[in-house]
């Protein structure tokens, strides 16, 4: 994770013990830092850094002066402020993908004014020992182990394969993948997602990160920089679970997102008038931000017209949608039937 404060003109790099950056960890004045590298990356690094405005991505790969590769991912975040992460790999380094027994299933995320679909939810299944797909909670209660840092990749490349081929045919939607804090921190899932939004010639932000705030928690400097880093890389980034747990406002205020997902149970309690009140003022905060709001896990249709009526924007939910395997995804694209009925 590194963090630029132009102010100062200081480059602070955390870089783990023993790895391969580890002389870059520490404060840097920018003058010192560039002494690391060859000539031209010199030019590369300081150009951007001294120049960036809000939202400009840094994407910039350099030559160590003992010949190794690292690579600069980030954003600014503000005026002269910067994060994002340094990956040490080879150009095209690629994270392993092992046998898997995950696939992703696709829950439609709908637009609650015309209830068509706006993109997908990937939600983890594994192959159970008797052969039955089941849910992440299934598993473990089943004894399995849910390793999520093998899964991610998998998920990433097979929800962003289904994304290619439904834009491909004429839908323009998005894909949401979850990420958990641990895969935030590795440093090469971003070269990887930006290889496969590369690779399979999305546009940027279409594919999306969705992020529990417990998640990033445990780290906010390192999950900020990781967030930067996903941007630069053509992602869009999610907030769920908004209104749970250790919801913070300051997380609204910090995070590059492009969309918060509401805490189910706050949203499923949106006829009852004191948590209309907060899911409104939730709401109307959200998208005075510019961010859009999704209310999830909504099983009753008659809240959803209530959440419509309140200004959310989209809906996931068995009251429209159960999470569907590929096979049966255009199955989302049929209209629906407004009643219920
Ligand atoms: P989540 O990210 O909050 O996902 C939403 C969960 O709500 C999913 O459970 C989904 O199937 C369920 N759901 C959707 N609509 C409704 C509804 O109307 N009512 C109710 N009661 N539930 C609904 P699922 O698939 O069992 O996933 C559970 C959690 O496991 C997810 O919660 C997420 O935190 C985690 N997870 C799932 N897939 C992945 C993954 O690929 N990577 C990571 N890191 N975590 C994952
Ligand atoms: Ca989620
Ligand atoms: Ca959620």
């Amino acid at each position: 994770m590194w963090s630029w404060y132009a102010a100062d003109s200081v480059l602070t790099i955390r870089a783990e013990a023993g790895g391969p950056l580890s002389q870059l960890d520490g404060r840097w004045t920018l003058q010192s830092l560039l002494e690391q590298f060859d000539g031209l990356a010199r030019v590369r690094i300081a150009t951007p850094l001294r120049s960036g405005r809000p939202g400009d991505p840094i994407d910039i790969r350099v030559t160590l002066l003992d010949g190794r590769p690292a690579h600069f991912f980030g954003a600014f975040h503000d005026h002269g402020v910067a994060r994002g992460l340094i990956v040490a790999a080879e150009a095209g380094a690629r994270l392993i993908h092992g046998e898997s027994n995950v696939e992703p299933a696709f829950q439609p995320i709908r637009r609650l004014d015309t209830l068509t679909v706006a993109g997908f939810e990937a939600l983890a299944r594994f192959r159970a020992p008797d052969g039955k797909l089941v849910g992440p909670d299934t598993l473990v209660a089943l004894g399995g182990d849910t390793d999520w840092n093998a899964i991610a990749p998998v998920m990433l490349a097979k929800s962003a394969e289904t994304l290619a081929q439904l834009r491909g045919d004429g839908h323009d939607v998005f894909m949401q993948v979850n990420l958990s804090a641990a895969e935030i921190a590795q440093p090469l899932l971003v070269e990887e997602i930006a290889a496969i939004i590369r690779d399979a010639g999305l546009p940027h932000g279409v594919l999306r990160v969705e992020l529990t705030e417990q998640a990033a928690m445990r780290d906010f400097e390192g999950a900020l920089g990781a967030l930067a880093a996903f941007r630069a890389a053509g992602a869009g980034i999610v907030l769920d679970d908004f209104g749970a747990g250790h919801s913070s406002f300051a997380w609204l205020a910090e995070i590059p997102a492009d969309g918060v997902k509401l805490d189910p149970k706050l949203c499923r309690m949106v006829r009852q008038p004191r948590a209309c009140r907060i899911v409104t003022a939730l709401t109307g905060l959200i998208r005075g931000l510019g961010m859009t709001v999704t209310a999830e896990g909504i099983e009753d249709r008659m809240v959803a017209d209530e959440l419509h009526a309140i200004g959310c924007d989209f809906v996931q939910g068995y009251a429209y949608d159960m999470p569907l395997r590929l096979p049966d995804i255009a199955v989302a694209f049929d209209p629906v039937n407004p009643s219920g009925a």
